[in-house]
Formats: structure tokens, sequence, C-alpha cells
């Protein structure tokens, strides 16, 4: 527990905060959101916690630039939500998307689904004002001589404070197409990851749950997910109809190596009427919302409920996320 929990709203309070507590040699500690999976919110009894939520302003959009400048403490779905009606996204999809904020993203270099295709936080921010332990403004840019902003990013609190950030967007994609495999062994979903890899494609998203993964999500919210298969893997392509169209067939015959039961579903560019599934791919990020229903794409040799005899050891116990 810290001693005090400081929550400004602008950030000359947080120079002002950091100014006073370097003078007498009090640690701060950084918190956004605070899911704090990797632990880098750990404030000592004798510390200030420093509350950055109420810094959660979009400043600006340039939608011909396609750039933002935000507060850190902006929710990264919200800014999301923020940009729809302008046609552009900010990259980062970590799965905390709906409660972890772009200073929380920024401080972990976050990652997603579509880290694959779009790449991390890092590639997604042009610049930073950072407030140092001293009190001083910082302001760091893409094009420095010297790469203090990549310093930056990923220091998950401990060289400063983010206080503004200049992010680069991207227009959404008009057209998505997602598939499900479902495998009898997780060694082929790794290997078929490998092999879409190698076959140069690049899906804008991929993403492997293991049996006790899927399993632990269906128990929590039952979507229709194979819980039989030893691992299911998430592909999509996204990008203009036209590019999507071709991809996917691609994409699809590398799914089909393994003979996995594929499910597909279509985004709203190339949307089909519901069939009796109802599966959604809800562990990966916006395709939750924007797929509505899959189909089963074509006859499967197996359906996914009904998989081949196992051939493998049995697993270990510790196996799982
Ligand atoms: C359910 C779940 C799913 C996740 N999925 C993914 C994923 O798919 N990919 C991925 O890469 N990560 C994932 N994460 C981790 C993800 O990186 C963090 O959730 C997120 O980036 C942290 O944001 P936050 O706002 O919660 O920050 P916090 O947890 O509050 O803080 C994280 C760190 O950043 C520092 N910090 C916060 N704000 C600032 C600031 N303004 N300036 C300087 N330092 C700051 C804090 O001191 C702390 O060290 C996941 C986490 C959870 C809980």
């Amino acid at each position: 527990m810290p001693a005090v929990v400081v929550k400004p709203d602008r950030s000359d309070q947080v120079t002002a905060l950091l100014g006073y507590a370097a003078e007498r040699g009090i640690p701060v500690t950084p918190r956004a959101a605070g899911t704090n999976l990797c632990g880098g919110f750990a404030p000592t009894p004798e510390s200030v916690a420093l509350d950055l939520s109420g810094l959660n302003r979009v400043v600006e959009v340039d939608v011909e630039a396609r750039r933002a400048v935000v507060e850190p403490g902006v929710i990264n779905a919200a800014l999301q939500e923020h940009l729809r009606p302008s046609g552009l996204c900010w990259s980062p999809d970590p799965a905390s998307a709906a409660i972890s904020t772009v200073g929380g993203n920024i401080a972990e270099n976050a990652g997603g689904p579509s880290c694959i295709k779009h790449g991390v936080t890092f590639h997604h921010v042009l610049g930073l004002e950072v407030a140092l332990a001293g009190g001083r403004l910082l302001r760091l840019d893409r094009d420095d001589e010297v790469d203090l902003l990549g310093l930056m990013i990923g220091s998950e609190g401990i060289l400063g404070v983010v206080t503004q950030a200049v992010l680069s967007l991207r227009p959404l994609p008009r057209a998505t197409w997602t598939a499900l495999a479902a495998f009898d062994r997780i060694e082929e979903a790794a290997l078929t990851v490998s092999a879409i890899v190698a076959e140069g494609l690049t899906p804008s998203a991929l993403e492997l749950c293991d049996q006790r993964q899927v399993q632990l999500c269906e128990a929590w919210k039952p979507s229709g997910y194979p819980v039989e298969a030893d691992a299911i893997l998430f592909a999509e392509v996204d990008g203009d109809p036209e590019a999507v169209a071709a991809a996917a067939p691609a994409l699809e015959s590398v799914l089909r190596r393994f003979d996995p039961g594929i499910r597909r579903c279509c985004g709203p560019a190339r949307w089909r009427p519901p069939s009796a599934s109802t599966w959604r791919p809800s562990p990966m990020r916006a395709t939750a919302t924007s797929i509505r229903c899959c189909s089963i794409g074509r006859p499967r040799p197996r359906p996914c409920s009904e998989p081949r005899a196992r051939s493998r050891r049995p697993r270990s116990t510790s196996a799982g996320p």
C-alpha cells in the first residue's frame, strides 16, 4: 500500500508532484488502469501512487495526417470508439483494451493479436511528452537523433511519466475474414503458424489457445468453442475486400493442411446470413464486436465436436495458461 494516492488531471500537476517528491526523496509509482499483469505497479509503503486515470482527454485528432494527441489515461477501447466515425483506429489491441490505457500500453509496449501484421505499441507512437523525476517536462519525437522515444516505450514507468502521446493511426479495414481451426494436437497448431509465416502470408491476427484455455473460456462464457480440441487457432485477414478475397483462400488452405475442423466467419463487408452456428471469436479483439456470426464454410472431413482418435501421449497436468 502506498502512503498516499495522488490523482492529477493536468500535466503541470504531475511535474509539480514529481519535483516535490524528488526534493524529499519520496518514491513515486505511476498507475494507469492497474491491469498490472507484469507487476510494474508495486508501490512501497512510503511511496506516492500517481493515479493517471484523470488525464483522460483526447486532445486532437488530425484525420488527414492520421494522427491523434491524447493524454495517457485514455482507455484504449474508448479511443478506438472515438476514432471509429473518422474511419481510423490505433493499432495496439491488447486483450486488456477494454480497460487498459494508452499510457499503460506505452509503458508496457503492449501488443495484441494483430501485432503479427501491424506491430506493437512502439510502431504507433510518434512522440511523447514525459515528466522526468525532477519535474522537468521533456518532449520526445520519432525523428530525434537519439532514440529516447524507443527507450521510453516499454520502460514500465521507471524513466518518467508519460503525460501526453502523439499516436499514429491507420484506416479501419474495409473487410475481414476470420477462421477458427481446431487441432487434435497442439504441435499441429504450432506447425500451422510456422507454415503461415513460411508461405509469406500476413494475417492481421493470429492467436493460439490450448485446450485448457478454451475450457476455461467456455466455462466462463460459453461461445461454442470446440473444447475437445487440443488447441485452436484463430486467424484473420483484413484489408480491402479484393485483397481479403485473395488472401483468405491461401490462408484457409494452410489452415487445412493438418485437416482440422475449420469454422469461418466474415466481417461486415462480406456478411452472410446467420447459420445455425453462433460461434463468436470472443478472445480476439475487435472481431468480437464486428463479426456477428460464422458459418461452417464447407463440408469438413470431421466436425470439431468429433475429433479423431488421438495418438499422442497424455498431456501434463501442468500444461495451461
Ligand atoms: C486480461 C489482460 C489481457 C492482456 N492482454 C495483453 C495482450 O494481449 N498483449 C499485451 O502486450 N499485453 C496484454 N496485457 C498487458 C497489457 O500490456 C496491460 O494490460 C496494459 O498495457 C497496461 O495498461 P494499464 O493502463 O492497466 O497500466 P497499469 O497496469 O496501471 O500500469 C502498467 C505499468 O505502466 C506504468 N505506467 C502506467 N501509466 C504510465 C504513464 N503514463 N507513464 C509512465 N508509466 C506508466 C505503471 O507504473 C506500470 O509499471 C494484458 C493484461 C490483462 C490484465
